[in-house]
């Protein structure tokens, strides 16, 4: 009710901070009163200005902290306080990885009920990095010039940005010579409100073992005006280079790529490889972010699904094989079901390139094709699911249950869904033996779990 409202705009006031949501705010309660205050960590007392209140919550601004938290850092990033695409370099990496062991203790405790699992310490990055295999870049007219970066939070303003310390260096400066160049040859800027101009992104992703990179240059435009000047001046200078790709994109969107793909110079595709399986990624191909700790992640499902070489495992959401893949090498076979149709192809072709013959993939909701699977007579020793982040869908849960493996690991980046679905997998007879958070995305909020369960 906003007569009840115990703060006003403008108001300056005392706080403690409790918490801190996943864009990287802190949380102070003022008589029940929820404030959203950018840059404040749990444990903090400080003095802010409320910038803005609605019913049941309102934002704030800090003005001055009074008891600065132990873990708090000098965020190293030049734009960190602008730019939308770190939300905690201001905390120490230790804190970082305390505080997302925390937030997965908390959903499990308040939306799993489950108070008594053992949770671990969660496993980072010694060097939390320079680790993005990717960058997307949008380019845009902004105040009548060419502007380069990321957008703020919440926002299509653009940061300018000359390098980005969460990537992969190699790449991070390749999109740099990219901008220089179509700064060079006058290259048109996209302009969103209008939908004009010729360049909107650029793309640039490097297989993290192999070394080799390939750049997108995704144009409003079939023409892309002195293009022999961007593949001169590219392999020149970045011998890393095996692929340069055109991705043409004319409507007025805020996806990134298009339909239409051209190769304009080398290889259609760059090979990375992870777990020692070797993938072929394309532009369009989803591929994980942080090879290294995806290893990690994977190691654990791996250590977790408790393979001795003559088990049937189920690969629910497997994307492009990755964990399939990974698991083939000491399973009898393994079943793959994922929604996209290419992330299949791209799993099959996979397999083939790493001569790995007892995995089948399907297209399908893992949903609807698990069933399936299930009157065909496929009887699963270990079900793995990597759901998005809306988790499981109840049916499919329940099917699990009615198949009985004798492991089941599920795979999450969204804690609350994650407890909301063991939830249902225990009463079901299961329990949980082991839960392993992992870092894959050292700078943000984002927490990756493990969880292992086996039948009572
Ligand atoms: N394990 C994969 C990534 C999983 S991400 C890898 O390592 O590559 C989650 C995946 O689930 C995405 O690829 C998404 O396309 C897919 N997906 C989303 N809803 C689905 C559904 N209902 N059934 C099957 N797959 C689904």
């Amino acid at each position: 009710m906003p007569e009840q409202m115990p703060v006003e705009k403008n108001d300056q006031i005392d706080v403690t901070f409790s918490d801190l949501t996943q864009d990287g705010s802190g949380v102070a309660k003022v008589d029940g009163y929820t404030l959203f205050v950018p840059g404040a960590l749990p444990g903090e007392k400080g003095t802010i200005q409320v910038l803005k209140t609605k019913k049941g919550y309102g934002y704030g601004r800090l003005i001055q902290l009074t008891k600065p938290s132990e873990k708090r850092v000098d965020p190293p990033c030049p734009i960190y306080d602008q730019c939308g695409g770190c939300a905690i370099q201001h905390l120490s990496p230790e804190g970082q990885l305390d505080h997302k062991r925390q937030i997965v203790i908390d959903a499990l405790e308040r939306i799993g009920g489950f108070s008594d699992v053992t949770v671990y310490p969660t496993l980072g990055m010694d060097e939390p990095w320079d680790y993005r295999n990717k960058i997307q870049v949008p380019v845009a007219t902004q105040n009548g010039t060419f502007a380069f970066g990321f957008y703020k939070k919440r926002s299509h303003e653009i940061v300018n940005m000359d390098h980005c310390i969460i990537t992969d260096p190699t790449i991070d400066d390749i999109v740099q010579t990219v901008r220089r160049i179509a700064e060079d040859n006058s290259i048109a800027p996209y302009d969103e409100s209008k939908n004009r101009g010729t360049l909107r992104h650029v793309m640039a992703r490097v297989g993290k073992k192999t070394g080799e990179v390939m750049v997108v240059l995704i144009t409003r435009t079939e023409e892309l005006p002195f293009r022999k000047n961007f593949i001169k001046e590219l392999t020149e200078k970045h011998p890393e280079i095996k692929s340069i790709v055109q991705n043409i994109n004319p409507k007025s969107t805020n996806a990134i790529l298009g339909e239409k793909t051209k190769t304009l110079w080398g290889r259609d595709v760059i090979y990375d490889q992870i777990g020692g399986v070797t993938f072929a990624i394309s532009a369009q191909s989803f591929f994980q972010v942080n090879p290294e700790q995806t290893e990690v992640l994977y190691g654990k499902a791996l250590e977790y699904a408790g393979l001795t070489g003559d088990e049937t495992v189920i690969d629910a959401y497997c994307g492009i094989g990755t964990i399939s893949l990974f698991l083939a090498k000491q399973a009898k076979e393994v079943y793959g079901v994922e929604i996209v149709p290419e992330a299949i192809e791209d799993a099959r072709k996979n397999a083939e390139l790493n001569q790995i013959t007892n995995a089948y993939f399907e297209a399908g909701k893992a949903e609807d094709v698990i069933p399936n699977w299930r009157d065909q007579g496929i009887e699963p020793d270990v079900i793995v699911v990597d759901p998005p982040r809306k988790g499981c869908e109840a049916s499919l849960i329940e099917t699990m249950i009615a198949m009985q493996p004798k492991r089941i690991v599920y795979v999450s980046c969204n804690p609350a869904t994650l407890a909301r679905d063991l939830k249902m997998l225990v009463p079901g007879g299961y329990e949980i033996k082991k839960v392993q958070p992992v870092d894959m995305f050292p700078q943000t909020l984002h927490v990756e779990c493990c969880v292992s369960l086996e039948k009572k």
